[in-house]
């Protein structure tokens, strides 16, 4: 049971992604070009996308064009620009003028002839069709999905997270540069409807029996992000009084779900304001947030987030069943792990973003992390706790957390539920629930609409908490150690140390000091020895909201500490 739950676990990919994926495998030239700035890259910009796609259900076909504007920021050298096989480019324009490429596999590398000032402002259009790669198992292999409602009509949907954007659309393919803004015109047969990113803009009927629908993303969008959802829906909207204001929620079910879905969607409502009291102001009120039923399980689909939960509660797993607890605390079946876990990365993925896949910590320790706060805002602190805790059973110290940098690679699946029990141990290290608070809003303040790295983020809690964490992020983000609270307790006497962590390690713990009392301490890779009073040496327990192991030694085991290291 449980190793099924791990396969299926969560809406992204802990288990996807073509190559070696940091398995210990070699990285190919493939994944550098792929997954790091490449020459070709580095020296533009982008900052707008103008896409305009045709989608072609009957014969699993697409073809338009992406017209990628930019600034030059560098001396001019080939332009890369990913699409990826068994799509096709047409034609490539700049300036009403065509240029000339080579392909390397998924990349491009354009030769433009048109001078490339540092600070220009430059469009170059690439005009592409084919028959895009089909999802294997969407949203973890993704592509395009070519699904039927069950009623039998058309239900299309993509999701590319990992793969990459450029598995169906021509961009530059690298999470640390997002456009300021993206039109995506999406062209689907009649009578289906195409929900995207952002809002509508427009909407045209064509002679041929098709329909352009052009929704416009005014703030920066991870690529992986932008997303053709298209259907029989049905429409409703809401208000939602927040903190920066007026949000307008869409729902998009399948229109013969509308009643559920009234039903069932009002859980956005409850998720909105228990994320923007512990995270701030939710981060795209100019883009409005979106829920679209896909046939897919979900995905962060930015102001559109992508939902197949099959309006349960708990989790949806087609070889498993509907409303599964993933904590398997009881804390986790009554609420729809989709709105809750996706929506999330509306703060942690999508405006905070890795800027390097193997950061993705960054996206699924927080959304993980998030679904304990939604059931502390629903039932309270203790049990949130519960779930945290119980979701321990699906950890799998397999392989570090943080992937390899520059080749595209994913570290564990325990991005997930260690991650989030990373969060929980260190609310517990500052020990002050509203500073906690402050510092998650924080960083969603100071890491606004932004692409980073772990070390920003890492260095930024620490500062805030006034306590160097460096430690206790390398040893769970970066080893698949667990730390072991080593002690003895002789009389009144608790002898204590850690081990299996890396050097330096000092993370304070909380344990009984009295029979009923829980006190601090501060063990490091060297004993130490503290006077507790506990009424039997069985009453002696270390706080197991914090995630580490613990052994007792015999008391001859242990050696006496030097004179005056008593503290
Ligand atoms: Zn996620």
């Amino acid at each position: 049971m449980r190793v099924h739950l791990l396969l299926l676990t969560c809406a992204l990919l802990p288990f996807s992604l073509a190559g070696a994926q940091g398995r210990g495998e070699a990285f190919t030239h493939a994944d550098s070009v792929r997954g790091s700035d490449t020459p070709e890259r580095a020296w533009w910009d982008v900052t707008f996308y103008d896409l305009h796609v045709t989608v072609n259900p009957a014969d699993s076909t697409i073809s338009g064009w992406n017209g990628i504007t930019y600034t030059v920021t560098g001396p001019v050298k080939e332009m890369q620009i990913d699409l990826q096989v068994p799509l096709e480019v047409d034609s490539m324009v700049q300036d009403a003028r065509r240029v000339t490429y080579r392909r390397d596999g998924n990349a491009f590398y354009v030769t433009l002839a048109a001078p490339q000032p540092v600070g220009a402002a430059k469009t170059v259009t690439v005009y592409y069709h084919g028959r895009p790669r089909v999802a294997v198992r969407a949203p973890w292999d993704g592509g395009f999905v070519w699904a039927r409602d069950s009623l039998g009509r058309t239900w299309i949907a993509t999701a590319c997270e990992g793969l990459g954007a450029s598995v169906w659309w021509p961009n530059k393919d690298y999470l640390a540069d997002e456009p300021d803004s993206q039109r995506i015109a999406i062209t689907v047969p009649d009578p289906l409807q195409d929900v995207s990113n952002g809002r509508l803009r427009s909407t045209t009927h064509h002679r041929n029996h098709t329909t352009t629908f052009e929704w416009f993303v005014t703030e920066p969008i991870n690529n992986y992000d932008v997303a053709v959802n298209a259907a029989v829906y049905a429409h409703f909207e809401e208000d939602y009084s927040g903190e920066a204001g007026k949000l307008t929620m869409n729902f998009w079910p399948l229109a013969y779900h509308l009643d559920t879905a009234k039903v069932q969607f009002r859980q956005a409502q409850t998720m909105m304001k228990c994320f923007e009291h512990w995270f701030g102001p939710y981060p795209w009120y100019a883009d409005g947030y979106q829920l679209v039923e896909t046939p897919h399980l979900g995905m962060e689909h930015q102001s559109a987030i992508a939902y197949g939960n099959h309006y349960d509660d708990g989790y949806y797993s087609a070889a498993l069943g509907r409303g599964i607890d993933l904590s398997h605390s009881g804390q986790g079946a009554n609420w729809d792990f989709i709105i809750v876990h996706e929506s999330a990365h509306e703060w942690f993925g999508n405006s905070i973003t890795m800027k390097d896949q193997a950061d993705m910590w960054i996206h699924e320790s927080f959304a993980n992390y998030a679904e304990n706060l939604y059931v502390e805002c629903l039932r309270g602190k203790e049990a949130g706790a519960e779930y945290v805790l119980g979701t321990r059973a699906n950890i799998q110290n397999d392989r570090p957390i943080i992937a390899p940098y520059g080749v595209n690679a994913e570290g564990s699946g325990d991005m997930y539920y260690k991650g989030g029990n990373l969060l929980h141990t260190i609310r517990q290290i500052v020990n002050d629930d509203e500073k906690w608070r402050g510092i998650l809003r924080g960083l969603n303040h100071a890491f606004w609409h932004q692409t980073v790295t772990t070390g920003q983020i890492e260095s930024y809690i620490s500062a805030q908490a006034g306590i160097d964490l460096s430690k206790v992020f390398d040893q769970y983000l970066r080893t698949t150690e667990i730390p072991v609270f080593e002690y003895r307790l002789d009389d009144s006497t608790l002898a204590f140390r850690w081990t299996d962590v890396v050097p330096g390690f000092d993370m304070p713990v909380r344990v009984t000091v009295g029979d009923d009392t829980f006190g601090l301490v501060h063990p490091t890779t060297r004993w130490q020895v503290q006077k507790v009073h506990l009424s039997s040496p069985d009453a002696f327990r270390v706080d197991d909201n914090f995630y580490v192991l613990t052994a007792r030694q015999p008391i001859r085991a242990v050696p006496r500490p030097p004179a005056g290291a008593a503290r």
